[in-house]
């Protein structure tokens, strides 16, 4: 009590205080302070939004003190490091995870108990972060987790919607979209920086003059400014101490929006002005996998890219002034798709237009800086802007393009002399009536490294659409198979599986070391732990079918098998035939065709596009028969249809932990990679699956014999079309003909007439890209494998603990650390001790 007021030592201490303490105790001491005080509720306070806020407050206390000790470390001279642009982090919930990484998961739980709080009703008081589509956002929220644990100094750069990924409700079977405003009980797990606001640029134009030394320099003047205010969220390493930075940027009005037209009286226009400005950061786009083409997507784009870049070079610039020298040996920006790329020639106009620079000194840095990874080969997907667009509102972008191209097609001239054609073809401009920016290829020139994301995926891109570039820079490619954190996907979310496993392996080492899993393999034969993984197994389901029942009203019998397939809806993902598959069972079941029946529980959930028509239409059918399936007592508990909605991260940390059948089942050649296939196979199930992206690595792993393999390869896809004929398909198919039959004579739309005629069209098309038809027999027959497996209780358990103890290469850590080998080359970086 008698401490000196010494202002010496104050000062010192200002932001040098003790570790908080981690022990019970202290967790209700710091809960009671911010329930009473900072929130000031009392005992009639029966909300328990109220105790999630006390309870975040109190956890993020501890990440706080890490996180500075974390930047202490990287701020460190010669501290190489390394950017993530991402137009999308699908961050999920932040709570459990929070618990878990801190190591404060069983102290927090004992806390609540004493203070008579409900954890688990407290945790589902969080929104999720939804700020991504699927697999490319999520992937982006796992590589954080990995770089925290393995203390790699990785940045992530995003932006912060307002409103995240729409929320999805099912009425009459239809799709229909709800905004997502995740912000409004305020985000807690959220700091505010506006010391590091930045200012971005859109419109105007180009003017060059000579600078004070008579050299000629260009300028972007009379622009439309809008501020980029960060918001960093905390990203904690696994038991490590360290806590590393996802800053997200929010658009904001510059303070002079209003000067003229206020002074003019034109008050309300001024203020709207201001909304323009700030809708930048409005909501996230819905699309997964398909560009639309809209300007205020562009805007999305630069704004992050000019933000993240001008932040970075503002720290460059306060440590090292104007000297460049070392910039590319320090600093690395990865780029998530072609979304980010912008930060290409936004990175060369920062460097000569602010800072300086000639054009081959900022080339020399940009290009060996950015770094790219493709994500799907789509066409739909494939990013063109218009030039007519940039030149509109990015004009000394366009300029800076138009350069890099230029200098590019000198080198392809030197390399093929006189081939007009290949000059014409890898342009980053397509010409045509409507000239396009070819992101891509902006993106391919601008960049030292450029990665497909599973083995397949990135020899197609070398071998089909990068080509051109593969034959001039093999060295650029490379492949880096993607995978998921096995904290959130393992350890946090199958609690009951991770015991066993500890127990198991004597440890929780395999936590951050999930190679490790591959001892479980000298389980797989005692009964006393397959008894246990099975019963895991069923508890698990028992937890999933309560959700479906909540989520569905639909029953689901926990001895039937729970096949499961959830993701974005697309025809290239084939949810339509999985429906197919369901509906011949259906149709067997119907005409007694019933001996050695395994009783099937299907569950199907993903969001589609609001503007992709036939996505939309395959949920439709999926209610629909559900609707029929379920309620036809001759098939009672035989088989149960469910399509949950609002499908997302949290549910799928329910789904996953529940489910033995994971359904993988694109068109080959056309899943880049996957990532739910992970966190099944993590989780043990067993997949079926065709030969497409990361499901290759997956079967390679666990063994032909523990995976249902069915379908063309990509190189069998290629080679059919053109003369596909999914009529005499159907025809010489008797099974496929009655489940056409079915669908066509209307019995799953009794009184909608017609709805599903555009599916039955598309599956009926020769030109359908997507073969459902060509696949439909194959996949029977792995379903029936399946089935017949299933009946196996004693080999289908040993089966889904191989599927774990063989999932170890898809643990995010191993990509991390295959990224960092080969591109990044961060050292790991441990937090300085805390005082
Ligand atoms: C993992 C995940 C995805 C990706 O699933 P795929 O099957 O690889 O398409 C999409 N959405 C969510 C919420 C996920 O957790």
């Amino acid at each position: 009590m008698d401490k000196p007021l010494d202002p010496n030592t104050l000062r010192d201490s200002l932001t040098e205080l003790p570790p908080l303490g981690m022990d019970i105790f202290d967790l209700v001491e710091d809960f009671r302070h911010y329930y009473t005080y900072t929130l000031g509720r009392d005992r009639h306070c029966r909300s328990p939004h109220y105790a999630y806020q006390a309870l975040v407050l109190t956890l993020r206390d501890r990440l706080m003190e890490r996180w500075k000790s974390t930047r202490y470390a990287y701020e460190a001279e010669g501290c190489r490091q390394a950017f993530y642009l991402s137009l999308e982090f699908l961050m999920g919930r932040a709570l459990g995870n929070a618990m878990l990484n801190l190591d404060l998961d069983e102290n927090t739980a004992l806390a609540m108990q004493c203070l008579g709080q409900d954890l688990e009703t407290l945790s589902a008081n969080e929104h999720d972060a939804g700020l991504g589509n699927g697999g490319l956002g999520r992937l982006a929220a796992c590589f954080l987790d990995s770089c925290a644990t393995l203390q790699l100094p990785v940045m992530g750069y995003g932006i912060r919607y307002e409103y995240g990924m729409f929320r999805q409700n099912i009425v009459n079977g239809h799709q229909s979209e709800e905004p997502d405003h995740w912000l409004r009980d305020g985000n807690p797990w959220e700091l505010a920086r506006p010391e590091y606001t930045m200012r971005i640029h859109f419109g105007g134009r180009t003017e060059f003059y000579r600078s004070a030394t008579g050299v000629l320099r260009a300028r972007w003047v009379d622009t439309n400014d809008v501020l980029a205010i960060p918001y960093d969220i905390p990203v904690p390493g696994y038991h490590n101490g360290t806590v590393n930075t996802l800053r997200l940027w929010k658009a904001a009005a510059t303070d002079e929006f209003d000067l003229g037209e206020f002074n003019s009286g034109l008050y309300p226009e001024s203020v709207s002005d201001k909304n323009a400005a700030e809708n930048i950061t409005m909501v996230l786009y819905p699309n997964d996998s398909s560009e639309n083409g809209k300007d205020l997507r562009l805007r999305q784009q630069y704004f992050l890219a000019s933000a993240s870049l001008q932040d970075v070079l503002q720290r460059w610039t306060g440590q090292k002034g104007g000297d460049f020298t070392d910039f590319a040996a320090k600093n690395c920006f990865q780029l998530n798709d072609t979304h980010p790329s912008c930060a290409v020639p936004e990175l060369m106009r920062l460097l000569m237009d602010v800072h300086g620079l000639g054009w081959d000194e900022a080339w020399n840095i940009t290009s060996q800086t950015m770094a790219y990874t493709n994500h799907t080969l789509l066409p739909e997907a494939l990013e063109r802007w218009p030039v007519s667009l940039f030149k509109r509102l990015l004009p000394r972008l366009l300029d800076i393009i138009y350069e890099i191209n230029g200098r590019f097609l000198v080198e392809v001239s030197r390399r093929w002399p006189g081939d007009h054609e290949r000059q014409r073809r890898m342009s980053l401009i397509e010409e045509g009536p409507q000239p396009q920016v070819r992101m891509a290829y902006l993106a391919i020139v601008g960049s030292f490294s450029v990665n497909g994301v599973a083995e397949l995926h990135s020899r197609l891109l070398q071998q089909g659409l990068f080509s051109d570039f593969y034959e001039l820079w093999p060295e650029k490619f490379n492949n880096k198979t993607n995978g998921v954190t096995p904290r959130r996907w393992l350890a946090w979310c199958n609690p009951e599986l991770a015991q066993l496993i500890t127990e198991t392996l004597g440890g929780n080492a395999w936590v951050t070391d999930l190679q490790l899993l591959s001892r479980l393999a000298l389980s797989a034969d005692d009964p006393a732990f397959c008894a246990r993984w099975r019963q895991v197994k069923q508890d698990n389901k028992a937890r999933l079918a309560s959700l479906v029942q909540t989520r569905c009203g639909v029953e689901f019998n926990i001895e039937a098998l729970f096949d499961v397939q959830v993701k974005r809806i697309h025809e290239y993902k084939r949810q339509l035939l999985n429906i197919l598959h369901v509906i011949h069972l259906y149709d067997r079941l119907k005409r007694g065709d019933d001996d050695n029946w395994t009783p099937r529980c299907v569950l199907i959930g993903g969001k589609a596009a609001p503007g992709y028509f036939l996505a939309k239409r395959i949920i439709k059918l999926i209610n629909n028969v559900a609707e029929v399936v379920n309620n036809d007592p001759a098939v009672g508990d035989r088989l149960k249809v469910a399509f949950i909605p609002n499908y997302g991260v949290s549910l799928m940390e329910i789904i996953a932990p529940g489910t033995d059948l994971s359904e993988q089942i694109s068109t080959a050649g056309k899943e880049a990679s996957g990532t739910g296939n992970m966190k099944f196979m993590m989780n043990g199930a067993l997949t079926i699956g065709t030969l497409d992206g990361a499901n290759i690595e997956i079967r390679e792993e666990v063994g032909d014999e523990n995976f249902f393999l069915f379908g063309l390869t990509a190189e069998e896809v290629e080679a059919l079309r053109g003369h596909y004929d999914p009529h005499a398909i159907i025809e010489a198919d008797e099974d496929l003909a009655r489940v056409m039959r079915l669908l066509e004579s209307g019995h799953f739309n009794q009184f909608e007439p017609e709805i599903f005629d555009p599916l039955t069209r598309a599956i009926r098309n020769p030109h359908d890209p997507w073969l459902v038809a060509a696949d439909f027999r194959g996949y029977l027959e792995a379903q029936k494998l399946v089935d017949i497996a299933y009946q196996d209780q004693e080999n289908w358990v040993r089966m889904s603990i191989l599927n774990a103890a063989c999932s170890g290469k898809f643990s995010t850590d191993r990509t991390m650390q295959d990224y960092n080998r080969d591109i990044w080359k961060l050292e790991p970086t441990p937090p300085v001790p805390m005082v």
